[in-house]
């Protein structure tokens, strides 16, 4: 995994995916436990049924129990509540993920504050945030958001002890810029959140030694605000015209670094698509793993 310079996140995914089964298959031979997420989704944003979509294939195949609710776009607040509530209360169910957006007449914050924290593997719930910030460990342990979750497994596979470096996480998003900074200062990193109102961003981020991007500006981060040897993760996912002249309307992703100037400093960097993309689901199926073991009384295993 530690060759080259590109961070094969779909390679570290599916052995990530791997372990996740064996442990899973574990669980049920020797406690006779079968990890279960549910997965809710309300409307028809297309984005958001290929991601339920992955997610439901990838449970599956991983051994443990997927379920899928789908509800209409005019689905009200009170409604997604019920369903929240009866999934709090069935033991089949281990994690529970409500696919965001949400519609406009539902409360993001609403939904989220409901949902039982010992089964939140997208770990938003101000419990897991809480824990996260305050270092909890053992029964006060944080489910931990899915995408930073990835994103520190990749660097301390590439770099091993992160103690004493300079990271600079560029956004401050309550699912990736904050809870990865929180992260990186566990691991005992000198850590600043830069954002859209930083002074002086290239000077800032030339500062670091771990350069996380998750700003959503397709090819913002340029390689001369790369330190030499940095490792560079890059969580964007943006959606550009292939470059034909607009002719074909045809797009593709790309991420908030310009990936092949920055490999020219970069120490590391993970590619977009193919980085940090396949391990957010991957590290949904962690979660849900970790979720029913805790749940059931059981040491969640070593991933
Ligand atoms: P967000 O829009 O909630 O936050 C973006 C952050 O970037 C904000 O904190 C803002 O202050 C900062 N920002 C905006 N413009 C900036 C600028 N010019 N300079 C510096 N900072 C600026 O987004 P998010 O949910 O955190 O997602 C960020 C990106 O990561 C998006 O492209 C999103 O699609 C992607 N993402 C990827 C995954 C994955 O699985 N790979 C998961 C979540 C998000």
């Amino acid at each position: 995994m530690a060759e080259g310079k590109i961070i094969d996140g779909k390679a570290f995914a599916a052995g990530l995916r791997e372990r996740i089964g064996r442990e899973t298959a574990r669980l049920k031979a020797e406690h006779d436990v079968i990890p279960g997420l549910a997965v809710v989704l309300v409307g028809e944003n297309p984005a958001s049924q290929v991601y339920v979509r992955n997610k439901a294939r990838q449970t599956a195949e991983a051994g443990m129990r997927s379920f899928e609710h789908k509800l209409p776009p005019e689905t009200g607040q009170d409604e997604l509540l019920a369903l929240v509530e009866k999934l709090n209360n069935d033991p089949a169910v281990n994690g529970i993920l409500v696919q965001l957006p949400l519609p406009d007449q539902i409360s993001e914050q609403a939904v989220i504050d409901a949902i039982d924290p010992d089964k939140d593997v997208d770990g938003f719930h101000i419990l897991n945030v809480g824990r996260l910030s305050t270092g909890g460990t053992g029964a006060s342990a944080p489910l931990v958001p899915c995408t930073p979750l990835g994103c520190m497994m990749m660097l301390k596979d590439r770099l091993g002890s992160l103690s004493g470096l300079n990271a600079v996480v560029i956004g401050r998003s309550n699912i990736v810029g904050k809870p990865m900074a929180q992260l990186l200062i566990k691991e005992s990193c000198t850590v600043t959140v830069a954002h859209s109102r930083t002074r002086d961003l290239p000077a800032v981020a030339r500062g670091a030694d771990i350069l996380v991007a998750a700003v959503g500006r397709p090819g913002m981060i340029k390689a001369d605000w790369i330190k030499p040897g940095a490792t560079v993760i890059d969580v964007g996912i943006n959606r550009v015209p292939v470059e034909d002249g607009g002719e074909s309307g045809k797009t593709r992703i790309v991420g908030d670094v310009d990936t092949q100037a920055a490999m020219a400093v970069a120490g590391a960097i993970t590619p977009v698509p193919g980085g940090v993309g396949p391990m957010t689901i991957a590290c949904l199926l962690a979660n849900t793993l970790t979720a029913a073991c805790r749940q059931e009384g059981i040491e969640p295993p070593a991933l």
